[in-house]
């Protein structure tokens, strides 16, 4: 097998010959100054590295260049997304599944979990909790089972979720986390109108994932790894993509994760939308200790800012799966979205109570939304309940067109701050909206053209009147 970042087939795109030489030669790079000022040279041009390129920076620790490293990746973020951080939910549909992922605790041998599924009304139920919280935007989790959570469930879920409007509540962006699937249903999916297709690669070592994934369609690591290209062919313009730190060495992770990024852009004329960077965590029978590829949360920020340095115009991701301290550091070098106030159960958003019988992982920031967009104010970001992007067919390399024409900060900067509105009015507590209100004061001086910034300044009072869903 050759290295071809344009062939169709994975181990060619993802080519473990190339992974292995890529390590070696940053490994071998790791003390060359001269190598390392030249690669960082190149990432401020912000037009992104090669995986090679990415892995001499991981590899190299002097202390001098790694701060330099991240106080690029602090002002390249600030460059493309501004102080905003997008919010997010995940919402579970189903645990049944059919696999046997050894580091999931929905695989098919656990009899321990309860096994959910959930009705339309639970469905409906679930998406009013949720909006009452103040969300718009989710991404749908669901095991792999054709039988249990065939694509029909699945579609049929979406389409409740979008027809759900109570008090001023709206779901508008619905993202994908389902396993991978055939053309025809990743069309039947953009017709839905989701916003991304979610996909984690768990890990790109093709040995290691065939051991993690012993049973089940999801063994199939050539299925797993070409899906994204199966969506884009089925249409869909925004996909995100992920591996679990933690099964494999990170440094093979890492090259991996930025080849499919290059393939992607190298084939389809668009890289992902999004990367996630999730680490495996204590479930239901399943003891992370057990895998031995940890990483410390010093080299999963250092992962961060490189992945932010080596593809400026992907959003970066990170979950509940990682407590206030890491979030704090690591949105600082990169990340552009959060989730906030997950529960990770089927059906946990309607108890009172936090459940934990049918957790997919134990969730490590435990604070309400309303407390998590009150500490990002606090720490300056402005949080964002924006979906307007895909709404106004800005998907895929209309998307990227936007990012790297700078012209970002005169629409999801103003999106940002209507949508930040619309939910200190809506749901917020009287501390959050105070400091939410003058947040939104300040902010409103930032946005370069007049002309927005007055529109927006009179959206703003007819949010306040009760009007609704602005955006540019
Ligand atoms: N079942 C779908 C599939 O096959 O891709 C995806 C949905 S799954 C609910 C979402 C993701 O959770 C998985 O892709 C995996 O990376 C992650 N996950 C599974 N077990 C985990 C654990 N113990 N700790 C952290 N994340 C986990």
């Amino acid at each position: 097998m050759k290295y071809d970042v344009k062939s169709m087939k994975a181990e060619e795109f993802i080519n473990d010959g190339e992974i292995l030489d890529t390590i070696a030669y940053a490994k071998a790079h790791k003390d060359d100054m001269a190598l390392i000022d030249e690669i960082i040279e190149k990432a401020k041009l912000r037009k992104g590295l090669t995986h090679r390129e990415a892995s001499v920076l991981l590899a190299c620790d002097d202390e001098d260049k790694v701060n330099e490293i991240y106080d690029l990746a602090e002002q390249i973020k600030k460059d493309f997304y501004g102080n905003r951080i997008v919010l997010f939910a995940p919402l579970y549909l189903s645990n049944y599944c059919v696999n046997g992922c050894l580091y999931c605790p929905y695989h098919a041998k656990n009899k321990t979990i309860p096994r959910k599924k959930l009705t339309q009304e639970e469905v409906k139920k679930e998406v009013i909790a949720l909006q009452d919280m103040g969300h718009k935007r989710l991404a749908i989790e669901a095991g792999e089972d054709p039988v249990n959570n065939p694509i029909e469930y699945i579609l049929d879920c979406i389409k409740t979720i979008y027809s759900i409007k109570h008090k001023n509540g709206a779901i508008r962006r619905v993202n994908v986390n389902i396993a991978a699937t055939t053309i025809e249903n990743y069309k039947k999916l953009k017709d839905a109108g989701i916003g991304t297709y979610i996909l984690f690669q768990e890990t790109y070592n093709k040995k290691n994932y065939e051991y993690l994934h012993p049973t089940g369609p999801k063994h199939n690591y050539d299925y797993h790894t070409e899906a994204m290209d199966r969506a884009m062919e089925g249409g869909i313009d925004d996909v995100g993509i992920g591996v679990l730190f933690g099964l494999d060495n990170y440094e093979y992770e890492f090259a991996g994760l930025l080849m499919h990024a290059e393939h992607l852009e190298a084939v389809h004329g668009v890289g992902p939308h999004t990367i996630s960077v999730p680490r495996v965590k204590h479930a239901d029978d399943i003891d992370p200790d057990e895998f031995d590829n940890s990483l410390s949360d010093e080299m999963f920020c250092k992962i961060a800012a490189i992945i932010r340095i080596a593809v400026p115009y992907t959003g970066m991701i990170i979950s509940t799966r990682e407590n206030q301290e890491v979030r704090e550091k690591i949105i600082r070098l990169g990340v552009s979205q959060i989730s906030g106030g997950s529960r990770t159960s089927v059906g946990g958003y309607t108890e009172k109570e936090r459940p934990h019988d049918t957790e997919q992982f134990d969730v490590s920031d435990n604070r309400t939304l309303d407390e998590v967009v009150n500490w990002l104010m606090r720490n300056d970001y402005i949080p964002s309940f924006c979906t307007a992007c895909y709404r106004e067919g800005r998907t895929g390399d209309r998307f990227m067109a936007l990012c790297k024409s700078g012209q970002i900060q005169n629409c999801c900067h103003p999106n940002a701050l209507m949508t930040l509105k619309e939910f200190l009015m809506d749901y917020a507590s009287e501390d959050t909206r105070k400091i939410g209100e003058e947040m939104i004061q300040k902010e409103i001086g930032t946005i370069p053209k007049e002309k927005v910034r007055e529109i927006v300044k009179e959206r703003l009072v007819k949010i306040e009147n009760g009007d609704r869903d602005f955006r540019f």
